[in-house]
């Protein structure tokens, strides 16, 4: 489904990438694994389409990204693409529905429509009850479970997720995590994983480690 090759990339004098490569298949979960400052966000980045790697190619069925326009990229994030980062991603003034409605009003679809899908994932990721409320007024667990929500409400077929457990301690952690992945499965969406932490890694399918801009991928366990 979503394919990385040989990507180098830079940050003035720091490599951040130096040859790493990725491949994750429709419906599969993969950690990406590995030191502090190894290359991880960057590797999910330019997988993203976010950052534009040096050189190397990442190709989404079979489309080059690192050929297309900002617009197109954009376009495909919007419509293909969900994220989840670790914190301070939830808009502090709207209400947990609006933001997880947010992603499909952007869509252009109807207000009501929007509203009734959003309640919809509230409900699925077990946090209906924060409808109301804002992101200040809520727990770092139920927060993490609304921005997994606002992630999936567009039904995208690869969700990354950078370490999103971060922030949490291991309970919410493990509940977040089975939550995303559930329903990634449910909706038959990859999961691009980042984590340090092998019990967030246990829910994934297989395991890349990056090391020094590099990466080595490990065989699924039996
Ligand atoms: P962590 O586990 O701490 O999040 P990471 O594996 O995600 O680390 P990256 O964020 O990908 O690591 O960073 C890889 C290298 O690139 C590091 O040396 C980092 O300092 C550098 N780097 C990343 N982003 C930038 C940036 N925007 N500007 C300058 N240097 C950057
Ligand atoms: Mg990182």
């Amino acid at each position: 489904l979503l394919a990385a090759e040989d990507l180098h990339r830079a940050f003035g004098p720091t490599p951040a990438l130096v040859g790493a490569s990725f491949a994750v298949r429709a419906g599969e979960v993969v950690a990406v694994m590995g030191p502090s400052g190894s290359g991880k966000s960057t590797l999910l980045h330019c997988l993203a389409g976010i950052v534009r790697p040096d050189s190397g190619r990442v190709t989404y069925r079979g489309a080059d990204l690192t050929a297309m326009s900002d617009r197109e990229r954009s376009a495909l994030r919007r419509g293909q693409f969900g994220f989840v980062f670790q914190f301070g991603q939830l808009v502090p003034e709207l209400t947990c529905l609006e933001n997880v409605a947010l992603p499909l009003r952007l869509a252009r679809v109807a207000r009501r429509e929007a509203e009734r899908r959003a309640t919809d994932w509230l409900g699925r990721l077990e946090v209906a009850e924060v409808a109301g409320k804002r992101p200040g007024e809520v727990s770092g667990g139920q927060g993490q479970r609304v921005a997994v929500a606002r992630a999936l409400v567009t039904v995208p077929r690869v969700v990354f997720a950078d370490e999103p457990t971060g922030a949490l301690d291991s309970l919410n952690g493990e509940r977040v995590m089975s939550l995303l992945t559930g329903a990634a499965r449910e909706t038959g969406a990859a999961v691009v994983l980042v984590t340090h932490e092998a019990r967030v890694a246990a829910y994934s399918d297989r395991e890349v480690v990056v090391r020094d801009g590099r990466t080595r991928h490990l065989e699924p366990a039996a």
